[in-house]
């Protein structure tokens, strides 16, 4: 139909409608800081050994931490220059002490607003949600253990065109990253530039060679099959930070606004589709062991209802909300079935 004629001048908006919806810029925002955040901590993992940050030298026998020898004090037992007291306690200040102190403030970090380690800053995640991306490309999957493909569409309205000829991305992306991630490891272990150099000069040891050959074997095993299984039952680091958070029922957690499910009606689960976990983001704190702060089901829900005035049903909450919510899904039963 024509549009009829008329001399009221019309408003071009200055800012994309999408994004003048503050909750909508608040998502950007926080997603943009969480792939910055992961960003930085992978070139850190990559770039650590290579200045002495941290690593563990088996040539000189000794770790480097921040750039100094970092030694354990039993050198000084065995060369007569200290008691066994002296060694003892020289043990406890250098290793036991710093570990603790790392162990400690990663476990109050989860205890308070979870695996934050995991969706922000952990090299593996990393991987995880790049391979799930491309995977889903290739498959409409985000994993090969998921029952079904996810919708096309994405929560901003757009879909995403499935084509079983990503997979000649996705397998030579997580072989890539395996490598890498072997690579990096040896040089946890041997001096890095000894072991780059050889590289760059295809002149590895033979034990360099098994090391970085059988571990980009195994990893990209893990990287194609067993991503999502390893963060979720294997990775020591996650299983303590989930239990530090599940024992804390004023922890931060992704909250539900049960009152307002019905607007859920007219979205297509767009929240269960995009987790990286495989979660169900509606569901009680004991069915979100895993959840990794990601915040994507969040962004999902800010985008789908960016244009509903009373914005997203999925919040962070802590505290009294965090314990709020619990009480309620309990009450209510978990989410509604994904669709
Ligand atoms: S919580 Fe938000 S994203 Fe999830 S189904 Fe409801 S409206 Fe959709
Ligand atoms: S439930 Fe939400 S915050 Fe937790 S891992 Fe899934 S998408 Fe991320």
């Amino acid at each position: 139909m024509a549009e009829p004629a008329t001399n009221v001048r019309r408003v071009i908006p200055l800012v994309p409608v999408g994004t003048a919806n503050p909750e909508a810029v608040r998502k950007s925002e926080r997603q943009a800081a969480r792939l910055l955040a992961q960003a930085s901590f992978f070139m850190l993992f990559i770039m650590a050994p290579v200045f002495d940050l941290l690593r563990y030298d088996l040539v000189a026998g000794h770790a480097w931490l921040l750039g100094h020898p970092w030694q354990a004090g039993l050198e000084s037992l065995s060369s007569g220059r200290s008691s066994a007291l002296e060694a003892g306690l020289d043990v406890l200040l250098r290793v036991f002490v710093p570990i603790l102190a790392v162990g400690g403030a990663l476990l109050y970090v989860a205890w308070r607003w979870g695996r934050l380690y995991c969706g922000w800053l952990c090299p593996h995640f990393s991987v995880v949600e790049t391979i799930n991306r491309l995977m889903r490309r290739a498959s409409g999957k985000h994993s090969i253990w998921d029952k079904r493909p996810v919708p096309a569409r994405n929560p901003d309205g757009t879909s995403t065109r499935y084509d079983a000829r990503w997979w000649f991305v996705v397998v030579p992306c997580a072989i890539a990253f395996a490598f890498l991630w072997a690579v990096v490891l040896l040089t946890y272990l041997l001096p890095p530039f000894e072991v780059y150099g050889n590289l760059l000069h295809g002149t590895p040891t033979r034990n360099q060679t098994i090391f970085i050959t059988a571990g980009t074997a195994l990893l990209s095993i893990e990287f194609l099959f067993a991503r999502h299984l390893f963060c979720r039952y294997a990775c020591a680091v996650g299983l303590f930070q989930s239990l530090a958070w599940m024992s804390n029922r004023d922890a931060m957690v992704v909250g539900f606004r049960r009152e307002r499910a019905a607007d859920c009606a007219s979205c297509y689960s767009a929240c269960d589709h995009v987790c990286p976990m495989r979660l169900k983001p509606r569901n009680v704190k004991q069915a979100m062991f895993t959840c990794t702060q990601c915040a994507q089901c969040v962004a999902a829900c800010e985008t789908v209802q960016r244009h509903n005035p009373h914005g997203s049903l999925l919040t962070w909450v802590s505290d009294e909300a965090a314990r709020r919510n619990e009480a309620t899904m309990g009450l209510t039963g978990s989410r509604k079935e994904s669709a």
